[in-house]
């Protein structure tokens, strides 16, 4: 009794080897190689949402425009205090008014910053503009 430390360990320094500091790293990379893909994936696919939304609401703007007899050129004609829109919409890629009318009835708005991974365009309607 007496020579050995009971229940202490000898090494007494504290904080992390440089092994141990390197495999948290590692894991924190091979995390983070798997999540930013992720995110940015999951961002376009919002910002695509969020856009598809707003030539929801032109469309329904530019009906509403040509219900009241009026022929708007531009989504700036439709929109503002006082119009169908209440602010000109932007499309949450670039920040800007990249939105075009439909350039005849049967079709639909559309915006300049669509792509074929991330299309920003509504839904074909079928049943809308045939020519019967
Ligand atoms: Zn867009």
């Amino acid at each position: 009794m007496g020579k050995f430390a009971t229940g202490t360990s000898a090494r007494t320094k504290t904080g992390f080897t440089l092994v141990e500091v390197m495999i948290a790293v590692l894991i924190v990379a091979v995390l983070a190689s798997v999540a930013v893909p992720n995110y940015l994936r999951y961002r376009k696919a919002t910002q695509m949402n969020a856009c598809i939304s707003n030539l929801s609401n032109i469309h329904i703007a530019y009906e509403q425009a040509k219900l009241a007899g009026r022929h708007p050129a531009s989504v700036e004609d439709i929109s503002g205090p006082g119009k169908y829109l209440s602010v000109v919409p932007l499309c949450p890629v670039t920040g800007t008014n990249t939105y075009s009318l439909p350039a005849t009835d049967s079709d639909n708005p559309t915006c300049a910053n669509s792509t074929d991974d991330y299309p920003h365009r509504l839904p074909e309607n079928p049943g809308r503009g045939s020519a019967n």
